[in-house]
């Protein structure tokens, strides 16, 4: 587990340094067919949304992890390269105009970080890139989760225990009374979709009306 999480930061580390020359400027739309749930690949429907579907209704990246993309997400979060924010907020704002435009929503709800984490950091990326969208909509943007346990990089573990690992990972802030609230999740990138799904079970178990989660990029 160690050595796949040693070998995938390696690998990020490896693209910030020496970015691929192809890719550079190059954006790839995260385009369908993909799972209507969750935009992973299977088409109408994911086999893990069959099975087992999300407490949201739909999530959306507006690119695919690869390229700029990949690269200006690494230099921010990695780099803390904060001229990238308004960047990245510009492509999430994209897929925003083309998956979400239509819905009223109530407020925006970044993916929390784990408060050491985000002291180490220095920022959420989540949080800074949804504050942006969140001016330019005219939608407020609540943190209404908490992250309470630092949970290891998803792609690093086998299935049953990415579910595990994430049960009592977020915890509602009760600073905002989401009941019946139309709400859309925000992340930098959605890599499983297991974040986004637990995050959405939160919210749901709260009360929330609709979820949707939208991401700058999926992996
Ligand atoms: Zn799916």
């Amino acid at each position: 587990m160690a050595s796949a999480w040693t070998g995938r930061l390696a690998g990020d580390l490896l693209d910030l340094l020496f970015p691929p020359r192809a890719e550079e400027g190059h954006l790839r739309e995260h385009l369908p067919p993909f799972c209507a749930r969750c935009c992973a690949p299977g088409f109408p429907l994911c086999p893990r949304c069959q099975e087992n579907p999300p407490r949201f209704l739909w999530a959306r990246a507006s690119y695919r992890y690869s390229g700029a993309v990949k690269q200006a997400v690494l230099q921010l979060k990695y780099g803390k390269q904060i001229d990238r924010i308004p960047w990245l907020a510009e492509l999430l704002e994209i897929g925003f105009r083309t998956y979400a435009a239509n819905f009223a929503w109530d407020a925006l709800i970044p993916v929390p970080l784990h408060p050491v984490r985000e002291r180490s950091r220095g920022f959420n990326q989540a949080e800074e890139i949804a504050r942006l969208l969140g001016m330019r909509q005219g939608i407020p943007v609540k943190k209404a989760l908490l992250r309470v346990r630092p949970t290891p990089p998803q792609a690093a573990l086998p299935s049953p225990e990415r579910a595990s690992n994430l049960v009592e990972a977020f915890r509602p802030q009760r600073n905002f009374d989401l009941v019946g609230k139309n709400l859309l999740l925000v992340d930098d990138v959605i890599t499983t979709g297991s974040t986004a799904r637990e995050c959405a079970a939160r919210l749901w178990e709260l009360g929330a009306g609709t979820v949707c989660v939208l991401a700058v990029a999926r992996s």
